[in-house]
């Protein structure tokens, strides 16, 4: 992990890439070869009850509470680079949308901070934010900036839940938005990228999150990750011995 660390984002990226080329996708719940998740740890895939959005956030939807293979899906995309699902999460997060109260004008991120962007090369939300954008065919663009500040993972849910410090990138006078992220906890950072678009002009702010936490502030993010099926290896000598793909 220390080895990791040192390199820089760019070989960091690059490397998550080819380890995605080379490795068999296995399943994140059980690491069974051949799914990206496999039927049995499907059916434990487990829908959010309603919960109000946070204000001034207007709608909200979410795929899957933050448990189980969800937990393990989202934290291997988001910390481990692994980009396998995000085609496939994309799908599931864009059908939310057509239960949305109004048509989507535009579909935005919450941008990561300096020290993810550092760390990772990559930002995951714009990812998926651009991915959902094109499977629901409307635009996609960067309309939030993050003010100087810390990550919210690692921080009390007492402080996540005001969020991060938020602000509007130009105009979005009457549009409807559509902000896209990969996990809802308190819902602090929604609220917070509601208000920036609000004070831009936005008539109507929606989000769509991969996976919503069974109740806000149970699960830090930073404990979500567990290495069910570390990477070896000999499964970088053998890129093929671990069964049919
Ligand atoms: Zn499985």
């Amino acid at each position: 992990m220390a080895t990791r660390n040192r390199l820089p984002a760019a070989p960091r990226r690059m490397l998550g890439d080819v380890l995605d080329a080379l490795l068999p996708a296995r399943c994140p719940g059980c690491g069974a070869p051949g799914a990206l998740v496999c039927a049995r740890c499907e059916a434990t895939l487990e829908a959010p009850r309603f919960a109000p959005p946070p204000p001034p956030l207007d709608w909200w939807a979410s795929c899957f509470v933050y448990r189980g293979v969800a937990r393990e899906m989202v934290a291997r995309s988001k910390y481990r680079g692994e980009r396998r699902f995000l085609p496939a999460v994309a799908e599931r997060v864009a059908a939310l949308v057509a239960g949305a109260p109004a048509p989507v004008d535009l579909v935005t991120w919450v941008p990561a901070s300096a020290a993810r962007m550092r760390s990772q090369g990559v930002d995951h939300g714009e990812l998926l934010a651009r991915c959902v954008a094109r499977d629901i065919r409307v635009p996609a663009a960067a309309r939030l900036s993050r003010a100087l500040g810390r990550a919210q993972t690692g921080l009390a849910a007492s402080a996540r839940r005001t969020g991060p410090d938020l602000r509007p990138i130009g105009r979005n006078d009457g549009a409807t938005i559509l902000v896209v992220d990969d996990v809802a906890t308190t819902g602090g950072t929604l609220g917070s990228a509601a208000r920036a678009l609000r004070s831009s002009g936005a008539a109507r702010v929606f989000a769509v999150t991969i996976a919503r936490t069974p109740r806000p502030g149970t699960v830090s993010p930073e404990r979500a990750y567990t290495p069910v099926t570390p990477i070896a290896p000999s499964d970088l000598r053998k890129p093929n011995s671990l069964g049919s793909r």
